[in-house]
């Protein structure tokens, strides 16, 4: 059975994959970045005391980037889980405030688009 033309099975194998997708990177950076107990930190900050305050500086901003990239990762495994949830529960596929269809070619771009095209544009706008 599909719902707007949408075939929900390809939805779900879609964001599926994405959150697969995302968790594999999220790790990545994070192992990479992280530590446990905030002590390999602080030895980077007094090592770096030598560098070029460039390197320091890029070094700071790559950690500030990583954590940023890290939120973002969440924010958008969570986007992933409430869309596998409308699937569940029927609505995937429905902008949220006008309940058209969302599209096929957006949902196929952007699976866990939760509005439609035009009310993306119109929240993107107010909430700057
Ligand atoms: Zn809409």
């Amino acid at each position: 059975m599909t719902t707007n033309g949408t075939d929900l099975d390809t939805a779900r194998q879609r964001l599926e994959a994405e959150r697969e997708r995302l968790i594999r990177l999220r790790d990545g950076v994070s192992s990479e970045t992280t530590d446990e107990n905030g002590d390999t930190m602080e030895q980077q900050e007094l090592s770096t005391m030598d560098q070029h305050p460039a390197d320091v500086a890029s070094e700071v901003f790559e950690r500030e980037k990583d954590e940023s990239i890290l939120q973002g990762f969440d924010i958008e495994l969570a986007e992933i889980e409430e869309a596998l949830a409308r699937i569940e529960d029927g609505s995937y596929g429905q902008c949220e405030r006008c309940h058209k269809p969302i599209g096929e070619a957006r949902l196929e771009a952007m699976p866990h688009a939760r509005y439609c095209v035009d009310d993306q544009g119109r929240i993107e706008r107010s909430s700057v």
